[in-house]
C-alpha cells in the first residue's frame, strides 16, 4: 500500500495567485482531484488523503501535520506560480538525496513529456511543506497564471487533464504502482447524476464538506458524482452505506 498525501495549493480565503481571470486555489483544486480519481480508478493498492475538501482554508502547518500523522509514503504539494516566466518547475527540500531526488526526477519528467510545457528545471528551496513533512515530499508548479501564454492552456480542460495524468505517469514510475487488471469489474458508488454541471458540482461541494472524496464524471450525457470507486463490491458498498446514513442518495454501478 502506498500512501500518498495530495495538497492543492492555498483553499478558502487564501486564493493563491490570481491573474487572467484564473484563481490558483480553483486549479490546484481542480488537478488534485483529477489525479485523486485517477489513481483511485486505476492503481492498485493505493491510499490517498487531500490536505482539504473543498474550499476551505486550512494552514500550511495543519497541512504537513496532517500528512505526518497520517504517515503518508509521499507528500505531493500542487501549485500554479505567478511573477512573470512561463512552463513547469518542481521543488524539493535543499540537500535531500535519494529517494526524494527520484522521485523529483520521475514526476518531473512526466508532466514535461505529458503537457510539453516549458522546462524551468529541477530546483530545491526551503518551503514550509518540503522541510516540515517526515516523508519526501515534492512541491510542483503548473504555469503561470500572469504570463498568457500560460493562462490560455490553464482555461483549458484538456491540459488540465494533461496535468493530471502527468503526474499520476510521475507517481506510477516513482512508486512503481501496478495498474489494475483491466478486465477487473469496478464498482462505482454515486450518490447523484445531473443534466446540468452545476448541479452536480454542488452535491460533490456538499459532500466534500462532508470528508468525502468527490468526483465529477461526464458520462452518457449525464454529470455523475462519484465518491469512490472500488474492485471488491463489499467496499463499495461500505462506502455508499457510510454515504446514505450522511443523508445522501446511493447507488454502486459496474
Ligand atoms: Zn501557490
Amino acid at each position: 500500500m502506498v500512501k500518498i498525501f495530495i495538497d492543492p495549493g492555498h483553499g478558502g480565503s487564501d486564493s493563491g495567485a490570481v491573474g487572467n481571470g484564473l484563481v490558483e486555489k480553483n486549479i490546484t483544486w481542480n488537478i488534485a482531484q483529477q489525479i485523486s480519481n485517477i489513481l483511485q480508478n486505476e492503481y492498485e493498492d493505493i491510499a490517498i488523503l487531500m490536505s482539504r475538501t473543498g474550499d476551505s482554508t486550512v494552514s500550511l502547518s495543519e497541512r504537513t501535520d496532517a500528512a505526518n500523522k497520517w504517515n503518508a509514503d509521499f507528500y505531493l504539494s500542487i501549485h500554479i506560480n505567478a511573477g512573470g516566466g512561463t512552463g513547469f518547475e518542481s521543488y524539493i527540500y535543499p540537500g535531500v538525496g535519494t529517494p526524494t531526488l527520484t522521485y523529483q526526477q520521475a514526476i518531473h519528467r512526466q508532466i514535461i513529456e505529458e503537457t510539453g510545457f516549458n522546462d524551468r528545471g529541477m530546483k530545491s528551496a526551503n518551503f514550509h511543506v518540503l522541510r516540515e513533512t517526515d516523508m519526501p515530499a515534492l512541491l510542483t508548479e503548473n504555469g503561470f497564471v500572469d504570463t498568457m501564454l500560460d493562462a490560455n492552456q490553464l482555461k483549458d480542460s484538456n491540459f488540465i487533464a494533461k496535468i493530471a495524468r502527468g503526474h499520476v505517469n510521475g507517481l506510477e514510475k516513482a512508486f512503481s504502482l501496478t495498474k489494475k487488471q483491466s478486465q477487473t469489474t469496478i464498482y462505482r458508488v454515486q450518490i447523484g447524476a445531473f443534466k446540468e454541471k452545476e448541479n452536480a458540482d454542488n452535491l460533490a461541494l456538499q459532500a466534500s464538506g462532508k470528508g468525502f472524496n468527490t468526483a465529477v464524471l461526464f458520462r452518457d450525457s449525464f454529470y455523475i458524482v462519484q465518491i469512490g470507486a472500488f474492485s471488491s463490491r463489499n467496499n463499495a458498498e461500505q462506502l455508499a452505506a457510510k454515504a446514505k446514513d450522511a443523508g445522501f442518495n446511493t447507488f454502486v454501478s459496474n
